[in-house]
């Protein structure tokens, strides 16, 4: 039997324990405190966004959006299908709709080209989802977004210090939204942050987040008592995690470096069998720049990615697939929605498994997990399976 190859180990880089005694000896151990300061400079200065603001959660900073964009009830929302609960779950709880749109065949985002179609005179926003770590096609996105003044909020939960062009993922929306879970790159347990692009929103984001008081103002001197102003929550991160978070973000380049070692090394040893018409490869467009956030192939079909998920399992290699897409769960067919709606979130959905990805991943652990599925791809794969259901990236337009 092999040794355990997890799917996820999260990284300590180091100084976790040293910055929270640190935060303890200070003695403020609840939110917006030093730490939180530094996370949210390193943030705002290396990827040019206006104000950080340190959540529990990207879930917390998905609500948070929803809250502060004032959305009404029967508002309509425009997001991948192929995407976490929470981005939905955010939308919805504010009595907004999610119109689910289906992905791009080659990058699993968000599909521009189907964007326009979907608007209505109730569309508010777009919640393009930068799957990955790959950006989603921002210019045409951001032209829609203007033509019909709807709001773009990033839902770059895997997209921390990814690029697009030139331009950091979670900076190009009005709002985006960052996760440092801990399947994540850079984390603290369970954390993320929201990202405002203007001021326009700061002042209310400040209150939304600290239970609906202006207690920010309070600290800064600008009141002299701090009141209830609007309807909040606790949206604060504690001090805890910004010190845990603080000693990760110092290693952004070392950690970035090292997944990317870890991508290539994965893509080189399994281009022939994509090659061969196998599986197909992650497709990074030129126009972005991934954090490499996961490493994925795409099966020519459920069944043979299911055997070959249970066949890992069996030698304690724990490969996973993602998401269930949204409107073909129990939840999404309340809205209406049914099988065959969005084909190319079904195909991921059926047909993706995400290998073992970890800063501690070494390279014989890789190469036995490369080995494995080539082995169960020729034994079980035949003349007879159906061909790719994804075009390879080579081919697409
Ligand atoms: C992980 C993830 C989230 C949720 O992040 P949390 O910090 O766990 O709330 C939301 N959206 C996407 C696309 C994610 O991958």
């Amino acid at each position: 039997m092999n040794p355990l190859i997890p799917f996820n180990k999260p990284y300590i880089a180091g100084k976790e324990l040293y910055y929270i005694a640190q935060a303890v000896t200070l003695g403020n151990i609840s939110g917006d405190g030093e730490f939180a300061r530094r996370c949210a400079a390193v943030m705002e200065e290396r990827f040019g966004i206006h104000k950080v603001l340190l959540t529990p959660s990207c879930t917390a900073a998905l609500e948070l959006s929803a809250m502060l964009l004032d959305l009404q009830p029967g508002d309509e929302v425009i997001m991948p299908s192929y995407t976490f609960v929470s981005t939905a779950n955010a939308f919805m709880r504010i009595g907004a709709k999610p119109v689910f749109v289906d992905i791009r065949p080659d990058t699993l985002n968000l599909d521009e080209r189907l964007v326009e179609q979907a608007i209505t005179e109730k569309t508010k926003a777009i919640v393009p989802v930068h799957y990955a770590g790959v950006s989603c096609e921002m210019d045409l996105l951001s032209t829609l977004a203007d033509k019909y003044d709807l709001k773009i909020i990033e839902d770059a939960a895997q997209g921390v210090n990814a690029r697009y062009h030139d331009q950091y993922l979670g900076s190009i929306g009005q709002l985006g939204c960052y996760s440092f879970h801990e399947t994540k790159n850079f984390i603290c347990g369970e954390g993320g942050a929201l990202c405002l692009n203007s001021e326009e929103l700061v002042e209310r984001a400040h209150i939304l987040r600290d239970k609906g008081t202006n207690r920010q103002a309070f600290f800064q001197g600008s009141v002299d008592k701090y009141t209830w102003c609007d309807i909040g929550s606790s949206f604060v991160l504690s001090e805890i995690n910004c010190a845990f978070l603080f000693a990760q973000l110092e290693m952004f380049d070392e950690i970035t470096l090292k997944r990317q070692q870890i991508f290539d090394a994965y893509y080189q040893s399994l281009l022939p069998l994509e090659q061969n018409q196998q599986l197909r490869l992650p497709c990074i467009p030129e126009d972005s720049t991934s954090n490499h956030h996961m490493f994925y192939i795409l099966l020519p079909n459920k069944t043979i990615r299911d055997g070959l998920m249970k066949h890992l399992k069996q030698i304690n290699i724990s490969a996973v697939f993602h998401f269930v897409p949204l409107h073909s769960s129990p939840k999404g067919r309340k809205l209406g929605y049914k099988a065959g709606d969005l084909p190319v979130s079904e195909l991921a959905g059926d047909c993706l498994l995400r290998l073992p990805f970890y800063y501690e991943l070494t390279p014989e652990e890789q190469n036995c997990v490369v080995n494995e599925i080539q082995k169960y791809l020729s034994q079980n794969l035949n003349q007879l399976d159906p061909a790719q259901p994804l075009t390879s990236p080579a081919t697409q337009s």
